[in-house]
């Protein structure tokens, strides 16, 4: 094989491809370039500037693969699925046995431990990444997942630390574990993500239809909220979203915008794992519940004809702005303990490092979830990684005032029929946690009723069986 000259090598020049192939070059990275459509790979370099010199374009795999300095390793980002098979297949017999393929897109991480598996059988190497940021983090400092091998990890740490996000100077890169492990990490901060939009959509339908109030009134309401405890980038774009002016109509850009979510399915992913690994994320699954019923327009549009819509909530009885703002702290801090007992639970099951105060310091820049309060985050699992994060001192404080609130919103919003499904899914969870004797009491007694699944008595005695009384 050639002997090439590049430090690594980017094949799909796509949204990402490019912010990152972009990136890379600006960190100083000699980077190889390949795209399936030679044309995009042509305007990515005419429209790369002074970064160009940096850039090697290439039009075959081979001449891809021949260009980087061995041993090789090469970025996919591709659509997830079959196609990044596809391109680890055509790049196999090019490239040598201690090479590496990196997938950095969305893969499901069962996927990425299959080709863990094969790729440990039949060469090369290979990594999966999760890269959360979108285009702008792609371009100026994504947060990084990876998982893979130590050795692998260190390979690829100099440029994937060199490109990634900074908070106070930390790089947002972090090594996960092997196999799957990056991806099943993104994969959570999708889930979380699913549950805050969410959330901060519900309390956003509270103002429009409970209380009328337009867009030209919410965008400085979360402007404001955006300075303090809730202070997030998800915040911040919410309110430049409510801010925006459709230039056709002169209405709110929001008002014209058609109310059905899509999804790519990493938000599924993890509502789905969760219940394989049998621990409770009921805020991530009413998102992406909300997700799916949000497709459902013409049902929606028959149901507010046959019910009417939600009365307003009017008066004394609409919930003051610092009343929903901390409800919506409450919601907030209730989906992130969700999603890291499900990270902590998938640590446990998948003997992964998993480092869980790492993560929450990954996440502190870079990703769509970044927000002031991950930092308190990583110090509360610092401190206790095993301690859910409801139970850590700092957030007992935040949720002890907040929790009411949100209590109250859903409360409200449950009395007139406005849909607050993550809010209400996260309160309900926090209800059960604080309930030391639930009542699987009764279910138990039910199973071994109708099942003679038999029961634990108080006392610890196993494999009991009542003397039920049948009619
Ligand atoms: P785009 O659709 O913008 O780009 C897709 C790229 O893949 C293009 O370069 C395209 O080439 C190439 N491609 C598509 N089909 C094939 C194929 N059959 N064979 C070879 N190349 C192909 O996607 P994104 O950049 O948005 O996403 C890439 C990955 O990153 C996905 O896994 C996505 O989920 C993930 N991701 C995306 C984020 C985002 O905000 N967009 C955020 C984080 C992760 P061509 O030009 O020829 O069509």
């Amino acid at each position: 094989m050639t002997t090439g000259t590049a430090d690594i090598g980017l094949i799909g020049l796509g949204t990402m491809g490019a912010a990152l192939s972009a990136n890379i070059a600006e960190k100083g990275f000699r980077i190889a370039v390949w795209n399936r459509s030679p044309e995009v790979t042509r305007d990515f370099v005419a429209n790369a500037g002074p970064l160009a010199g940096r850039i090697v374009p290439t039009e075959t795999l081979a001449g891809l693969v021949a260009a980087i300095k061995p041993p090789r390793a090469v970025i996919l980002l591709v659509p997830a699925g079959p196609i990044v098979d596809q391109q680890i297949a055509l790049l196999r017999p090019l490239m040598a046995a201690d090479d590496l393929i990196i997938d950095a897109g969305n893969a499901d991480f069962h996927d990425t431990d299959r080709r863990t598996v094969e790729a440990a059988a039949q060469g090369p190497h290979f990594m999966g990444i999760g890269v959360s940021g979108g285009e702008e983090g792609a371009r100026h400092g994504p947060s990084i997942m990876a998982g893979g091998t130590d050795g692998d990890w260190a390979r690829v740490a100099p440029v994937l630390t060199a490109v990634a996000a900074r908070y106070d100077g930390t790089p947002c890169a972090v090594h996960m574990g092997p196999g799957g492990a990056g991806h099943f990490v993104k994969a959570v901060h999708n889930g979380i993500e699913y549950a805050d939009m969410q959330m901060i959509a519900e309390i956003y339908g509270v103002l429009r239809d409970g209380m009328g109030q337009g867009a030209a009134q919410i965008a400085p309401l979360f402007r404001h909220w955006n300075e303090g405890a809730l202070h997030s980038y998800l915040i911040e774009i919410t309110a430049e979203v409510a801010a925006t002016i459709d230039p056709e109509t002169g209405l709110p850009l929001l008002d014209v915008i058609r109310d059905t979510a899509g999804q790519k399915g990493t938000g599924r992913w993890t509502a789905i794992e969760a219940q394989h690994l049998g621990v409770a994320v009921p805020a991530i699954e009413a998102a992406v519940a909300a997700r799916n019923l949000s497709a459902a327009l013409a049902d929606r549009q028959a149901g507010e004809a046959l019910y009417g819509p939600a009365p307003q909530l009017l008066g004394a009885g609409a919930p003051t702005p610092d009343v929903l703002e901390q409800a919506l702290i409450a919601g907030k801090i209730l989906c992130y303990a969700q999603g890291f007992d499900m990270l902590a639970r998938a640590r446990q099951q998948f003997s992964w490092p998993l480092p869980l105060p790492d993560i929450a310091r990954v996440w502190r820049a870079g990703c769509i979830i970044r927000s002031a309060m991950l930092n308190d985050m990583a110090t509360a699992l610092a401190e206790d990684p095993a301690r859910n994060l409801m139970l850590a001192p700092h957030f007992a404080d935040h949720l002890m005032r907040a929790v009411p609130c949100l209590r109250q919103v859903v409360a409200l919003a449950a009395l007139n029929g406005l849909p607050v499904p993550a809010l209400s899914a996260g309160l309900a969870w926090f209800d059960q946690m604080r309930t030391a004797r639930s009542t699987a009491n009764m279910i138990q007694g039910q199973r071994d009723f109708f099942g003679a699944h038999g029961f634990e008595r108080v006392d610890g005695t196993t494999g009991q069986h009542g003397p039920w009384v049948r009619d």
